[in-house]
């Protein structure tokens, strides 16, 4: 097959959205924004032999792929809309892009995502995709947000996709009942798209964790230009980590929980006074939000303490995947 035959079969639809003017299959793809709404437009590239292992299943690469860059949408409270994808390839491999396809085009429906364009070429596996979204003009969730007082939430559960990494890189063992879900957490991620759209005019700063919570914290507090204060065991995680913690395996655990990537949950800030508001998303949403600590006046540092208000050393010690 060559590079056309290959767009006509995998890549080429119709378009099925109105905003769509012109799709696939011209030199641009032309989409029509609706009257005070803003795009909100992100790119993220998933590179063979960095972020994901040669031989990696197609099918949850294709899901990932596209999953990542909804995450970013969700961290800016924007619904997605639209996608491109970039694609090089070493070989026109039908089986393997059907099966890809397969994993896109599923998230891509379950959140009405339109595929409109993308470009196809020869080369070492790498997968990117640019993702457009949508929100009322003005009431994107931004970095720079963040106020002293403010309180920092997380959703979801940390470290799931760090401890599936580790037992990947036979770091440490896992049974096999909890295995298959750890899998799931670091290969095929839910982008937590309802839950940044229903934090517009709530939460005062939001990230997506892609690198870890205190990196990824780090950038919020960077733009901010405060300081934060994390409550060790307040971070969500599973009861196994948890008990990790605690144990002969504890750096591995800080690691996980700390510094541990590829969760895709949010992070954000939001005033003491939106704490009813939050609590309230947690049960329709299906999802847990969790007050982890709080933001502070002053340098761009982050506290970690335990449970006997200790500060840990954050900067050594955990750091297992630089
Ligand atoms: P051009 O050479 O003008 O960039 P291409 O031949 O690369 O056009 O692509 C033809 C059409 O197919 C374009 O509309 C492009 O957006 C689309 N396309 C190419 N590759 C992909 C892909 N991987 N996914 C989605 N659309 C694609
Ligand atoms: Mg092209």
């Amino acid at each position: 097959m060559n590079e056309f035959e290959l767009i006509e079969r995998y890549f080429r639809r119709a378009p099925h959205n109105a905003d769509v003017r012109i799709g696939i299959g011209d030199d641009g793809a032309v989409i029509a924004p609706a009257p005070g709404m803003e795009y909100v437009v992100t790119v993220d590239m998933l590179v063979e032999g960095r972020h994901f292992a040669a031989g990696a299943d197609a099918e949850r690469l294709g899901h990932k792929t596209l999953a990542v860059n909804l995450s970013d949408l969700a961290a800016m409270g924007a619904l997605p809309r639209f996608a491109l994808l970039a694609g090089a390839l070493p070989a026109p491999d039908g089986a393997w892009i059907g099966a890809f396809m397969r994993g896109f085009d599923a998230l891509a429906g379950q959140y009405d995502v339109e595929l409109i364009g993308g470009d196809t070429t020869r080369g070492p596996r790498n997968l990117c995709v640019t993702a457009i979204g949508e929100l009322p003009a003005g009431t994107a969730l931004a970095r720079a947000g963040a106020n002293p007082g403010d309180t920092i939430y997380v959703s979801g559960a940390l470290g799931d996709a760090a401890l599936a990494l580790a037992v990947t890189l036979l770091m440490v063992s896992a049974s096999d009942a909890v295995l298959p879900a750890l899998r799931r957490r670091l290969d095929a991620p839910e982008p937590r798209v309802a839950l940044g759209v229903a934090l517009r005019g709530i939460a005062s700063s939001a990230i997506d964790l892609s690198d870890g919570l205190t990196g990824d914290l780090g950038h919020i507090l960077a733009a901010s230009r405060v300081g934060a204060t994390l409550d060790l065991d307040a971070i969500p995680c599973r009861a196994d980590l948890r008990a990790k913690l605690a144990g002969g395996e504890r750096d591995l655990a800080l690691a996980c929980l700390l510094a541990g990537g590829d969760d895709y949950e949010l992070a954000f800030t939001a005033p003491g006074a939106a704490r009813a508001a939050i609590d309230k998303l947690a049960a329709p949403l299906g999802v847990a939000l969790t007050r982890v600590g709080s933001i502070r006046e002053g340098r761009p540092r982050l506290r970690v303490v335990d449970a006997q208000g200790r500060a840990l050393d954050v900067a050594t010690g955990f750091d297992h995947f630089a």
